[in-house]
């Protein structure tokens, strides 16, 4: 047994502060709490270095898709590090673990998918599927179809093409200006546009505006749309029936390549092995990361539909792209074995017809509870919107008002309960690793309950209900 308490924590919290700039983070306001430190994983649980034990779910950020602590994987990963840690694809050279993961990923993949590029993340693998479309325009001799059509409040990464193709207001505001040639349509949020509709009607609704938004920029100028199956970052947005299917029929259309984010939604998380396969359309490109290798390192890529890689392979000579670890050899020995992992558990089928139903069910009965107005999920996805008054309808529930971080007051509950949640303003969303039990998710269940107790306590005390 390792000693609870040989972590200084006030120590590593100050060295931190001083020198570790973290991502999306206000570091005025880190400075003044501490960061809370995670030390040691294992299964579904993490401990921080006070000795807590805490249940993951969120999966570390959507990825650790097999839990913590699988030594199979460190296994694949030394062994590969001992053999050849690192050689670059570029001269006519190649690594074995970098061609059986090409190869393996068109096996899980649709039909149409018989190539596949690899980059170090998701927000690479977007950059590189902004440059394969223009380019593949460009051989066409359609150059001037350059518009990429993507949504409000998408995430598709950080860098400067990511944050332009995603749509959060937050990142548009600041490092401008963005990349040009990309425009955004309304998201197919049921909660925020859909009132006075059922859901299936919104869904044809929400779809709907890109073909208005293609009229608008003249269809000969547009080269591509892009969508997440189920938008993650945005809040667990789960879109209609209706809304891909429609998206699909208005890309044939007009003939614009149709680019699905799975960087949350590859690799088992919704019950299928791409969310493109769910929702029933059948993309042109595929940008991953995250569940490829489950986190355990980074590794993201993107699957290229026949129609691209035919052009981009065709006359045009290089295609001018790439990154020195693109097919990192430790890389993607790792998801290798996440993925043996993945079919040898039968995670996929697991959380379409066990544990994905099983959660749907015992996360859906917290509707019952006073402050959730509304919640739902898709495989291993889940979230719910916490209100001040609810009603019969989901559009007439009360919000809290601008000055009531609720969500923000729920989350710190819910890490004090022992289980990790992310707030997306009032929405509060989980995505648990694959590998969680019926048990596991009562567990879970349970501590979120206890959760929402203490946030309601606390909400009345403070007179915001
Ligand atoms: C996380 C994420 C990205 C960015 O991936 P990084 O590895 O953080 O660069 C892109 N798209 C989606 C949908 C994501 O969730």
């Amino acid at each position: 047994m390792q000693p609870q308490n040989q972590y200084d924590t006030g120590a590593i919290q100050k060295l931190d502060s001083a020198h570790y700039m973290h991502p999306f983070t206000d570091h005025h306001a880190l400075a003044e709490r501490g960061a809370r430190v995670m030390v040691r994983g294992d299964g579904i649980y993490l401990w921080d270095s006070d000795g807590n034990q805490i249940l993951d779910g969120m999966s570390g950020l959507w990825c650790v898709n097999i839990g913590y602590g699988r030594t199979s994987m460190s296994d694949a990963v030394y062994k590969q590090m001992q053999q050849l840690p690192f050689y670059n694809s570029f001269f006519n050279t190649t690594n074995v673990p970098a061609v059986q993961l090409a190869a393996l990923l068109v096996e899980v993949s649709s039909s149409q998918f018989n190539h596949v590029f690899f980059t170090g993340s998701g927000s690479e693998a977007n950059d590189t599927i902004v440059r394969m479309v223009r380019r593949y325009w460009e051989l066409k001799g359609e150059g001037e179809r350059h518009v990429i059509i993507s949504r409000q409040n998408a995430y598709h990464g950080s860098t400067i093409a990511g944050a332009s193709l995603g749509g959060m207001a937050g990142m548009h505001a600041q490092g401008g200006p963005m990349v040009p040639g990309i425009v955004h349509i309304g998201q197919p949020s049921y909660l925020e546009g859909g009132r006075g509709m059922s859901e299936d009607e919104f869904g044809l609704v929400a779809a709907g505006w890109l073909e208005e938004r293609i009229g608008e920029l003249g269809p000969h100028n547009v080269a591509a749309f892009i969508g997440e199956p189920v938008q993650g970052a945005g809040g667990v947005i789960i879109p209609p029936a209706t809304y891909w299917p429609e998206i699909q029929r208005i890309c044939d259309k007009y003939g614009i390549l149709l680019i699905a984010d799975e960087v949350i939604c590859g690799f088992g998380r919704l019950g299928a092995w791409f969310g493109s396969e769910l929702m029933g359309i059948k993309p042109d490109l595929i940008a991953f990361a995250k569940g490829v290798t489950s986190g355990y390192i980074p590794l993201g890529g993107v699957l290229v539909g026949d129609r691209v890689f035919d052009v981009l392979a065709g006359q045009g000579g290089d295609f001018n792209h790439g990154f020195t670890y693109s097919g990192h050899p430790v890389a993607c020995a790792a998801a290798l074995e996440n993925i043996r992992i993945i079919l040898d558990e039968q995670l996929v089928q697991q959380v379409a017809h066990d544990t994905g139903p099983y959660l749907k069910q015992q996360f859906g009965a917290l509707i019952d509870h006073p402050l959730v107005g509304y919640a739902d999920s898709c495989g291993f996805v889940a979230g719910l919107n916490l209100v001040r008054r609810k009603a019969a309808i989901v559009h007439d529930c009360e919000h809290f008002g601008s000055e009531q971080p609720a969500g923000m007051v729920c989350r710190g509950y819910m890490f004090d309960n022992g289980v990790i949640m992310r707030a997306v303003g009032e929405r509060m969303i989980i995505a648990p690793p694959l590998v969680m039990t019926r048990a596991q998710i009562d567990e879970m269940v349970g501590r979120i309950r206890a959760a929402l107790d203490d946030t309601l306590a606390e909400l009345h005390k403070r007179g915001w209900m």
